[in-house]
């Protein structure tokens, strides 16, 4: 019988011999592994050889064949075509929209008298100095008038005001032809400027004939 000491480091001896064989064997069947990445069954094969241009795998379709395809493409892009244009881009208008036009013109001139009925019996009053709108009276008395040429203690200059405080008006130049250039820098005094509403409605349809007066 050994001493109790001596069978102790015999024990630790045995352990360490038995992890020792444990890691080698690991150690061989991760090369292994490694090396099956490369086996065909047969034996281990080495990397594929690096291919020298002409031995590349050729293109899915020939060069020259994609290249006459592109000379056809750009061959085709010059060709000039003509292009087929639909109203109102050929000058023409459109047909359904002839008689929207028509009536929003006649709303227009609807909205417009029936503000007039309210404004004779509202008062409206406008600042004379940064344009402020007030309805009804006595017109407010806040100190928001905040512009060049305004009093010191920033109170309104209150005026009565009319239908055009309440609706502006809108302006846009009127296209003599609508199909032409654009108004110049040097012609924008000499064109006329109608109402941006009735200007739509003449394009969409209405003749100007039937326009009396633009408000
Ligand atoms: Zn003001």
């Amino acid at each position: 019988m050994f001493p109790r000491r001596a069978r102790t480091i015999l024990h630790f001896n045995q352990i360490i011999s038995k992890r020792c064989n444990a890691k080698i064997s690991a150690t061989n069947e991760l090369k292994n592994y490694a090396c099956a990445l490369y086996s065909t069954g047969l034996g281990y094969v080495g990397l594929p050889r690096r291919l020298s241009k002409s031995d590349k795998k050729p293109w899915v379709t020939d060069i020259n064949e994609v290249k006459r395809k592109a000379r056809l493409e750009k061959k085709e892009r010059r060709v000039v075509r003509e292009v087929t244009l639909s109203p109102p881009e050929n000058g023409l208008l459109v047909k359904e929209l002839i008689p929207v036009a028509h009536e929003v013109l006649a709303a227009r001139s609807e909205l417009f008298t029936c503000i007039s009925i309210l404004a004779d019996s509202i008062p409206i009053h406008s600042c004379s100095v940064c344009g402020e709108v007030h309805v009804g009276s006595p017109p407010h008395q806040i100190r928001t008038c905040n512009v060049s040429g305004s009093k010191n203690n920033k109170e309104h200059t209150w005026a009565s005001g009319g239908i055009e405080h309440v609706l502006p008006i809108v302006e846009s130049f009127h296209l003599y032809d609508r199909l032409g250039r654009a108004v110049s820098h040097n012609e924008r005094l000499q064109v006329d400027r109608i109402p941006a509403v009735v200007e739509l409605c003449i394009q969409a349809g209405v003749d100007i004939l039937w326009i009396n007066k633009p408000n």
